[in-house]
Parts: structure tokens; C-alpha cells; sequence
């Protein structure tokens, strides 16, 4: 077993939850950790300098997305072993999350460099809590995938988990997907969450195609989703 040892840098690494739709969750914590931060690696430098300008904070911006986190984590880490402070931020909710940072946050432990969290926001636990579905086991399993065929063996894959599951899922394949969903898990109890903490919030509690139902008869489905559904 490996023990965390202590630091060996003075430097940290800040993983830091952003508001996903209402900035009044964004924390005093996460304010200040923003302010004070050396760098702020962040996927997109225009959509989170917005966040810092309503904030008032001049950061020092740095891209870190998909295509280029590997190319960036031995400036990151060098940043870190000078001693510095590195925010890791993503468009909203938490880091890691379906979101970039997992390589630089497994490189910052690998060599011996404090992370930190500063918990917030995150579209899944919300899903989750307010779901009406057994919180605990669950399985978050990201975004389904966006052909049938392997969202079928996506959701086949989980069928016997015994496990509350949580699903990313888009506005234009959620119909489909609540069909894929409900042929390999069978009818189960689910809740799907939109657009959670913002204006047009909503959560739709029933079976899996009980919510087909309902979104078929709507003229268009739009927002964010997270599809919570139960063990069975
Ligand atoms: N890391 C983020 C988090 O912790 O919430 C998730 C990032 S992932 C790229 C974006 C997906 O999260 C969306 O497609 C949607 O499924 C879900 N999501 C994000 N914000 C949401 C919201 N306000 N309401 C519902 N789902 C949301």
C-alpha cells in the first residue's frame, strides 16, 4: 500500500469545483483560492475568464483540455515544483468529472505534490440527491455513448451491478437512450435532472419509459441532463 508521505514541494495543486448554472454557489473558498492562485489551468481561457471578470479577479489563465493536457503537464509540474499554487478549474462542476485533469492530478501525486480539493458543485451528486433513488452504492459512468448499438452494451454492462446508476446524457439522444436503457435494465425507477440549479430546473421521477413518455410528448427536449436510474 502506498502512504501519502508529505509533500516533497512547497508547491499545491487546487482542484477546484466552479458553479454549473447558478454562480451563487460558487464559495468564498473558491473565490479566494481563485484570487490567490499562481496559474489557473482551466478548459476554456475565454468561457472561465468571464467567471473570473464577474468575480473581479485578474488570473493567470492557462488552457488545459483533452488535446493538450498531456503536453502540458511537465510545464504544470515544474510550476508546482517552483513552489507555486496551480488552480485547476473546468467549465463547470468538478474537475475530473467527465471533465480534463485526471492526468495532471495522477502526475502531481505520482510526484509527491499536495492536492488539494475545494468541493462545489458537481451535476451528478445533485442528480443523485434529489433523485428519490438510493443514494449509496451508486455508479457514476459518464456520458453514454452515442451510437444504439453501444449504448446498448454500455447499459448491459451495469445490468447486474445492483447500483444506482448516474448517466450523462445530451437533449438530441435522451429518447433513445431511455429506450436503450430500458431494453438491456428493464423498466426501472429513474429520475431524470435538467438543467439543475438554473432558471428552467426540473426533475422528472418515474420509470424509464414512463419518462420517455412524457419527453416524446414535448415539442423539443433542450438543457443539460443527468439520467439517474435505480438498481431495479
Ligand atoms: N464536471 C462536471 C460536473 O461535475 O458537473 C460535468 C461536466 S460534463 C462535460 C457536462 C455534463 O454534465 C452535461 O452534458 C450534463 O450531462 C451534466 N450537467 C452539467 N451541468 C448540468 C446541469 N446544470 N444540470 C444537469 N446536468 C448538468
Amino acid at each position: 500500500m502506498e502512504m501519502e508521505s508529505g509533500p516533497k514541494s512547497a508547491g499545491k495543486l487546487l482542484v477546484i469545483a466552479t458553479p454549473i448554472g447558478n454562480l451563487d454557489d460558487l464559495s468564498a473558498r473558491v473565490r479566494s483560492s481563485l484570487a490567490t492562485a499562481d496559474v489557473i489551468a482551466c478548459e476554456d481561457t475565454r468561457h472561465s475568464g468571464r467567471l473570473l471578470a464577474h468575480l473581479g479577479i485578474e488570473g493567470r489563465l492557462l488552457s488545459l483540455h483533452e488535446h493538450n493536457e498531456r503536453r502540458r503537464l511537465s510545464g504544470l509540474l515544474a510550476t508546482l515544483h517552483a513552489g507555486k499554487t496551480v488552480a485547476l478549474i473546468s467549465d463547470a462542476g468538478t474537475p475530473l468529472i467527465s471533465d480534463p485533469g485526471f492526468l495532471l492530478v495522477r502526475e502531481a501525486v505520482a510526484a509527491g505534490i499536495r492536492v488539494e480539493p475545494i468541493p462545489g458543485p458537481s451535476a451528478p451528486l445533485a442528480a443523485l440527491v434529489a433523485s428519490g433513488l438510493p443514494p449509496y452504492p451508486f455508479t457514476f459512468v459518464g456520458f453514454a455513448p452515442p451510437k444504439s448499438g453501444k449504448r446498448r452494451t454500455f447499459y448491459r454492462k451495469w445490468a447486474g451491478l445492483g447500483h444506482t446508476l448516474v448517466v450523462f446524457e445530451s437533449p438530441h439522444r435522451i429518447l433513445a437512450s431511455l429506450e436503450d436503457a430500458a431494453t438491456e435494465l428493464g423498466e426501472r425507477p429513474a429520475a431524470l435532472a435538467r438543467e439543475l440549479t438554473k432558471l428552467h430546473e426540473e426533475i422528472l421521477r418515474g420509470t424509464l419509459r414512463e419518462i420517455a413518455v412524457e419527453l416524446a410528448a414535448r415539442p423539443s427536449v433542450k438543457g443539460e441532463l443527468v439520467l439517474v436510474i435505480g438498481a431495479g
